[in-house]
């Protein structure tokens, strides 16, 4: 499989009044077509950042991508112009977000924001993409498409926002979906129904997916490739069944001992002692070291490389360094 999305030692910075933040710091990551790859990890961790930086929405001058090539398919995104990068975004880069009322212009009719990209992206004239619309809200699974094109996004819940918002996405036949915690807002049943249709939906069109989410059960159900964040790092990386059966990053593995509680939200999911490191505090170390129960004294003072340890998976900790994995694996 070719790479679709290939991202180079992306480093995307903060400035705050405190100094700065490095919220994504130098990650790399790689989705091939028809590959769907998820970055997990706590709120705060980087995520997010990536996925903007990707779309070219970090707001300067605060924000900024400091470092790194972002290369789609033969474009660099990062030296594209705005106008460039936005016929590319809606188009051939999709994105749907937590927060469905966030992309939704509340004055304008659903069916008029169905639309309004199919005329501009798809160049279909109006009575064509009034037709289209329509199919789409239908494929997502909507019934009375018609009487649901004519509503106002505040008439709808949020499971049908979030339906609208995949119509919308997959409108124009995007090869890249980015979707960031796209079901944590809705109960598990809604959940449930809308990542099989992202399933669907990618296996019928070959697009490639990029999952945010902090639910190692969303990442379970829909993952091929796993990347796990701490602190705008990335610490593992790895096939999806290699990481479940073997993860080796004792973050990833409290992540996977720690169980989620359904309906409950993000902030309260996981039971990994401590919290994400201040990122305005940052010194050389392995930065989970406060929460680590294997911590040693390197990883006080000296910050653990991403390195290959199987041809499936890269960890970046001191206890698969060489002389210390015999003592510890
Ligand atoms: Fe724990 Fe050290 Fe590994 Fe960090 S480098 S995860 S502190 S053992
Ligand atoms: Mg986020």
């Amino acid at each position: 499989m070719k790479n679709l999305l290939e991202i180079e030692h992306l480093s995307t910075h903060f400035t705050t009044e405190e100094g700065t933040v490095r919220a994504v710091d130098n990650i790399s990551l790689r989705i091939r077509s028809g590959e769907t790859v998820c970055i997990v990890g706590e709120s705060g961790c980087g995520k997010s950042i990536t996925a903007l930086s990707v779309m070219g929405l970090i707001e300067e001058p605060s924000g900024k991508v400091v470092e790194g090539s972002i290369h789609f398919g033969d474009k660099d995104l990062l030296k594209l112009g705005k106008n460039e990068l936005r016929a590319i975004r809606g188009n051939e880069i999709a994105m749907i977000f937590q927060e469905p009322m966030s992309s939704l212009n509340p004055v304008i009719t659903i069916g008029e924001q169905i639309i309004e990209p199919l005329m501009v992206h798809m160049n279909m004239g109006k009575r064509e993409a009034q037709k289209q619309a329509i199919r789409l809200i239908e494929q997502v699974g909507i019934s009375r498409a018609e009487q649901i094109a004519r509503s106002y996004p505040h008439e709808l819940s949020g499971g049908m926002l979030q339906r609208i918002m995949i119509a919308i996405a997959i409108s124009c036949n995007p090869k890249l979906l980015i979707a960031d915690e796209p079901t944590t807002a809705l109960d598990v049943t809604i959940q449930a129904q809308i990542l099989d249709m992202l399933r669907k939906f990618k296996q019928e069109s070959g697009m490639s997916i990029l999952l945010i989410t902090h639910d190692l059960g969303v990442v379970a159900e829909m993952a091929d490739y796993v990347i796990v964040m701490y602190s705008g790092k990335i610490v593992e990386e790895g096939e999806v069944v290699e990481l479940f059966s073997n993860p080796k990053h004792p973050y990833t593995r409290g992540l996977l001992k720690s169980k989620p509680i359904i309906n409950q939200r993000q902030d309260e999911l996981y039971s990994i002692p401590g919290q994400v490191p201040n990122p305005l505090e940052l010194e050389s170390s392995c930065y989970f070291h406060d929460r680590c129960d294997n911590c040693m004294a390197i990883c006080r003072t000296d910050e653990p490389a991403l390195k290959e340890i199987t041809i499936h998976q890269k960890v970046a900790c001191w206890l698969y360094e060489e002389g210390a994995l015999h003592v510890h694996s």
